[in-house]
């Protein structure tokens, strides 16, 4: 039997990463947040000063550099040519260059065989926008989280505000809106739900029963297939 692979999706903001490292955690998964991978070369298109919606400059620079996850404790870091870039790609900048360079087709080429090859090392839980449509479609679990823009951009501002940054409620709503739109539009591995993917609605819950409603699904799903490792 192989390992076994949990794909979950949905839009920035609807707690994802939050629920979905905490249930990897329950489980004994390897949780991989596989926007970090395209926050890190958001962060290097920045960096470089290549203007965002340049897709063949971005293209161009992909080959110098190397986006890798590490795991210490538990605790995924991403690294930027080496360097541990996990706290610098946690900002609104870095999170509208990587959704700028996620809809570049070079971009999503490069990244998609080392997210596929981490799925067949581990029991992983794996979270995105195309993890599954596009990287695991044979994932025997798939969630798509979601919440009202207005729930995601509350918690997405009181998240950032807790980090000392200068934001506003309207400024968070508005870019949470923006980005939806533009990872929902994009030509290439838009934010959808796959058809077989469980929707999960999280506006009216708390992030105990958002944890609880997705280690359900999984448990669900998974009963009677082997966990290995
Ligand atoms: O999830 P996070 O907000 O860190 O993702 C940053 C950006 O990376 C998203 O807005 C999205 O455009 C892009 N992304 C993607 N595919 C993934 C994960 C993230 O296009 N699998």
């Amino acid at each position: 039997m192989g390992y076994i692979s949990v794909a979950i999706d949905g839009p920035s903001g609807a707690g994802k990463s939050t629920v979905a490292r905490a249930a990897a955690a329950q489980l004994g998964f390897t949780y991989v947040d596989t926007g970090a991978m395209y926050r890190a070369i958001g962060l290097a298109v920045r960096r470089r000063g290549i203007d965002g919606a340049d897709a063949d400059a971005i293209a161009a620079l992909l080959p110098s550099i190397t986006v890798g996850l590490a795991y210490q404790d538990g605790v995924q870091h991403v690294l930027l040519d080496g360097e541990d870039v996990s706290d610098a790609i946690r900002t609104p900048e870095i999170a509208h260059y990587a959704s700028m360079v996620s809809a570049v087709p070079a971009v999503r080429q490069f990244l998609l065989d080392t997210q596929r090859g981490m799925a067949k090392k581990d029991n992983i839980l794996m979270d995105g926008r195309d993890i599954g449509t596009v990287i695991l479609p044979d994932a025997p679990v798939k969630i798509f989280l979601t919440a009202s823009a207005e729930k995601r951009a509350e918690r997405r501002y009181l998240e950032l505000v807790e980090k000392g940054q200068q934001v506003t409620r309207e400024g968070v709503l508005h870019d949470v809106v923006a980005r939806d739109r533009q990872d929902m539009t994009r030509q290439t591995a838009p934010l959808k739900q796959a058809e077989d993917a469980v929707l999960l609605d999280t506006s009216d819950m708390t992030l105990e029963e958002s944890i609880g409603a997705v280690l359900r699904i999984i448990r669900e799903k998974t009963e009677g297939l082997q966990h290995e490792g």
